[in-house]
């Protein structure tokens, strides 16, 4: 008797879906060194070019002088430090809403939320596209669990007639693998007919959505009663770690008492809740950041497409290249990164089988000449892997 790990990894790379870590030498931002070389990076989710930002640093090195490196305990015990509190607070003002719950990361914040609000008889329904921690929440929630076709209202419509007890339907904001927006005005509407919550996880419309930066909500006007439970993560355009539910203090005290993932865990160090305060400063006050990244991404959409590359409907920084097959998209990955530009090639599962895609991803960090620079370089590759795989044409 024994685990055969040596043949499940075999047939991960059997099927191109083997994944490796690339080693970062360097901060995060455009410029990095990975795996000993200097390279240009589209592919991080540090979209506002803040993980590295002089003045987030210099309040987190503030922050360790204050109050020490580490959180030492839970929230419950004693892990609750003013810095936790002072963003709580901030992150209710910048959202709207009466309270804001601080978790240590966006997964915890997702399974927190969830489990707390639902269990068996209850019914949970997510987009088919939703992020990994959602949909793992909702299994774990012992709660009926139905995938609704992405972004389609009548399928969760239909849904919705079946449904049974407390009812929450569950959507990315900014769909992760793909950038394009949920349509929450309609999903809302039809929640709210049928009596049901929706909850939004906005990890990638926090930042580069709305005039400042409050995200999907932000961008529709939707307030606590269309969206009552809204969470964010701080670890993508934030540039900092950790993540928040945000929404009514009934709500926010339920998760106090019964989210597991917030009781049963070590706060976040203190000093990273003061790094977040000034990235949060910043990105509402500085809305060049928000202008200039809107100016990379149009620019990218005209070029790739006189490129041909087959874009997805995408308005945010995520401009995903859609390729098809694993192999192929590995292939475009690696032709690019001998010409010194890195972009992550996203295969299944973490997209449907068949979608697998470069996710091209921008940062108020990158300039006009790195955007040219990707675009030359992928028109050179794209040419490349069409002579190679018709070499006789
Ligand atoms: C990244 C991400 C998360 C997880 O957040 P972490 O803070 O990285 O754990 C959750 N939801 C979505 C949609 C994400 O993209």
């Amino acid at each position: 008797m024994s685990f055969d790990l040596a043949s499940r990894l075999a047939a991960r790379h059997a099927e191109n879906l083997y994944r490796q870590r690339p080693l970062l030498e360097s901060p995060q931002g455009p410029e990095v060194v990975v795996d000993g070389r200097p390279m240009l990076a589209f592919c991080s989710n540090d979209y506002l070019g803040l993980a590295d930002h002089p003045e987030v640093k210099a309040a987190l090195q503030r922050g360790v002088e204050r109050w020490g490196a580490g959180g030492g305990a839970s929230h419950l015990v004693i892990g609750h430090s003013g810095p936790h509190h002072d963003l709580e607070l901030a992150l209710a003002d910048f959202t709207g809403r009466p309270r804001a719950l601080l978790f240590s990361t966006g997964y915890m914040a997702n399974l927190g939320a969830v489990t707390a609000l639902l269990g068996k008889g209850d019914t949970v329904l997510e987009d088919r596209l939703n992020h990994a921690s959602l949909l793992d929440a909702g299994l774990l929630s012992g709660a009926r669990f139905s995938r609704y076709l992405h972004n389609d209202v009548d399928s969760l419509a239909s849904r919705l007639e079946k449904a049974e007890g407390n009812t929450l339907v569950v959507t990315d904001g900014v769909f992760s693998m793909d950038g394009d927006l949920a349509e929450l005005p309609a999903v809302c509407a039809a929640a709210k007919a049928r009596g049901a919550w929706v909850m939004v996880d906005d990890a990638h419309g926090f930042g580069p959505l709305g005039a400042t930066g409050g995200g999907i909500v932000e961008h529709f006007g939707l307030g606590l009663d269309d969206v009552p439970v809204l969470v964010g993560t701080l670890g993508k355009a934030f540039g900092t770690a950790g993540a928040f539910v945000a929404g009514s203090e009934e709500l926010i005290e339920t998760l106090i008492q019964f989210a597991r993932p917030y009781i049963y865990t070590t706060s976040q160090p203190p000093a990273v809740a003061c790094a977040t305060l000034k990235s949060l400063e910043l990105l509402q006050r500085e809305s060049w950041r928000r202008e200039h990244l809107n100016k990379l991404i149009q620019r990218f959409r005209e070029g790739a497409a006189e490129i041909g590359l087959t874009l997805m409907d995408s308005p945010t920084p995520i401009q995903p290249i859609l390729i098809g097959d694993s192999a192929r998209a590995l292939k475009l990955s690696a032709l690019l990164r001998d010409r010194g530009i890195l972009v992550g090639a996203i295969r299944p599962p973490t997209v449907p089988a068949g979608s697998a895609r470069l996710r091209v991803t921008f940062s108020a960090a990158h300039s006009e000449e790195q955007l040219e620079s990707l675009l030359s370089a992928l028109a050179e590759c794209w040419a490349t892997l069409a002579k190679e795989e018709a070499p006789d044409a």
